[in-house]
């Protein structure tokens, strides 16, 4: 089989170092082994993707020595497959729809007894389940997977993937998730947003199936996610990946770069005159 990769960047800002490490990763550990190295434009925010972050991007990769093949996809072409899995989704039971806002959340989460903190998951507050029994029409809000539910059709088995990098806590080899511990650090995530008619956790998954991803490069920022993107194969038949979470590039001060840290931005270093091996150097590539 051969090796697949990608570097999936939003358009929401410059690349900055964190991902000149990411998609050199990706392209090399492909190239490597001669497989390939696919790009992906992930833009389902369309209230914060521009075209000009994009074409920067296509710049930024073009500077640092990486190619891909044409067609890019693009997540804002792939709408009605979201819908057909959400449909599918739907229609086996394990959605519902979810009308609370965060501060519907905090509220029911603020601990009632004493000493009980509240958890939070890969994104944010693990969700109390105020509405999942409240039988809200499907366009009523947000949808949310019924995580007890769905583990239940899949036989409440362990579930698991294979890291060939790091997670934040050195986590490597065979990871494996119990139907407990997903549902208590995981719990009912929200897999369409209801502006924008899905989420980064179903995209993703349905994409790297689509583009025959075989190796997931990317943050260990992003390695509690992983765990949403493995119940998430299992309940619509897809092939897990390889994941390869990588450590995080840190500023001087020992903080994470963000999207908005300019200071890091790869077009800043080239327009100072940096050159694309002074960048493999800088982030230890
Ligand atoms: N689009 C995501 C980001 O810009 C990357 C997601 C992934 O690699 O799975 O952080
Ligand atoms: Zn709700």
């Amino acid at each position: 089989m051969t090796l697949t990769t990608r570097f999936a960047p939003s358009p929401t800002g410059p690349l900055h170092l964190g991902h000149a490490y990411s998609a050199l990763l990706a392209h090399d550990l492909a190239k490597a082994a001669g497989g390939d190295f696919l790009l992906r434009i992930e833009d389902i925010d369309q209230s914060r993707a521009r075209a000009h972050w994009e074409a920067q991007i296509y710049e930024d990769l073009a500077w640092l020595g990486i190619d891909w093949p044409q067609p890019v996809m693009r997540q804002s072409d792939r709408m009605a497959a979201y819908q057909a899995a959400l449909d599918a989704l739907w229609s086996r039971g394990l959605l519902y729809a979810c009308t609370c806002n965060r501060r519907d959340i905090a509220a029911a989460t603020s601990a009632p007894q004493e000493g009980a903190e509240p958890v939070y998951g890969p994104d944010g507050l693990i969700y109390p389940g105020t509405c999942r029994t409240a039988g809200h029409p499907k366009d009523a809000g947000a949808l949310r997977l019924d995580m007890r539910k769905a583990l239940e059709t899949l036989g409440n088995t362990k579930l698991s993937f294979t890291e060939n990098g790091q997670g934040p806590n050195a986590e490597t080899g065979k990871i494996t998730l119990s139907p407990d511990e997903l549902i208590g650090t995981v719990g009912d995530v929200v897999l369409a947003r209801r502006d924008m008619g899905t989420s980064y956790h179903l995209s993703v998954v349905l994409d790297d199936d689509a583009q025959g991803v075989t190796l997931v490069p990317r943050g260990a920022d992003l390695f509690e996610a992983t765990y949403i993107h493995v119940v998430l194969q299992a309940l619509l038949g897809l092939p897990t990946p390889l994941y390869h979470h990588h450590r995080l590039i840190r500023d001087d001060s020992g903080k994470r770069l963000a999207k908005r840290d300019d200071a890091r931005a790869i077009a800043l270093y080239r327009e100072n005159g940096a050159t694309p091996d002074e960048i493999r150097e800088i982030i230890g590539l």
